[in-house]
């Protein structure tokens, strides 16, 4: 069972997604990321190990009130990096976490494909940043 944090407002956005995400460490989980926004983009991280190893890779300070974190348990693919959410659209527009199975994701990502997009993990939410 995975789990998900989002924090926006006025908030320390780093320890607020961390603390949540740890929080949460009873359900299980196999991999962990986050992401957050700020006036140069969106920024993802992603590591296949434990929140505390999301930790050591993040910025130090992050000046931003806007977030969401995840912690994964694969059912669509492997847990590694590549398929650790938060999943972007190719565009980088859309950055998302999602818990849970989609039913008819193959069938999305056969018809997205034959539209020219291309997808860079194996799983069934890299489908709905795409979808959308
Ligand atoms: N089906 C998604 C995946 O395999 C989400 C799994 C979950 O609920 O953590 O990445």
């Amino acid at each position: 069972m995975c789990g998900i944090v989002g924090g926006v407002g006025n908030l320390p956005v780093r320890e607020y997604l961390i603390k949540g995400l740890k929080t949460l460490d009873y359900r299980g989980y196999d991999s962990a990321g986050l992401a957050y926004a700020d006036h140069k983009g969106i920024h993802v991280f992603r590591t296949p190990g434990r929140v505390s190893d999301l930790d050591a890779i993040l910025p130090h300070e992050i000046r931003t009130s806007i977030g969401i974190g995840h912690t994964r348990w694969a059912t669509h693919g492997a847990p590694t990096e590549a398929n650790a959410h938060p999943h972007s659209s190719m565009s980088g527009v859309f950055v998302l976490v999602h818990n849970g199975v989609i039913e008819n994701y193959r069938h999305l990502k056969n018809k997205l494909e034959a539209e020219g997009f291309t997808f860079k993990s194996e799983t069934d939410t890299e489908v709905i940043a795409n979808l959308l």
